[in-house]
């Protein structure tokens, strides 16, 4: 018997796939596997353009006062979170991580 160590590494590539030929896709898959992720589904009406908003826009520097990326990002890269931008990408990115089943509903 013996031990050996293990890292199950993050897809980043795979999930920002849809990015692939933009300039800054290097810089972006770096940044998202620096650190731990935590990944979580929001549940409620409009869900999508709810969360959108309390995020604030992409540049961190030019979000709206109060919203998380201008209270927890530094800049249009490091800008804190990520959050769908419609029903169909949330459909996708929620498959990407989780299964049905895994999703307990509170309807
Ligand atoms: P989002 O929907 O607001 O997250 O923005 P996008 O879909 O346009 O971009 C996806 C992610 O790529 C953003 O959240 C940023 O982390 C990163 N990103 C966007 N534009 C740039 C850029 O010009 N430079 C760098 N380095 N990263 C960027």
């Amino acid at each position: 018997m013996e031990r050996t160590f293990s890292i199950i590494k993050p897809d980043a590539e795979g999930f920002y796939y849809v990015h692939r030929d933009r300039p800054f896709f290097g810089d972006l898959v770096r940044f998202m596997t620096s650190g731990p992720c935590i990944v979580q589904v929001l549940e409620g009406e409009n869900a999508v353009a709810r969360n959108r908003e309390l995020m604030g826009t992409t540049d961190s520097k030019k979000a709206a006062a109060g919203t998380i990326r201008q209270k927890h990002g530094t800049d249009i890269e490091k800008n804190a979170v990520h959050g769908s931008d419609g029903p169909d990408t949330a459909k996708f990115e929620i498959g990407y991580f989780f299964s049905g089943a895994e999703l307990a509903s509170l309807k």
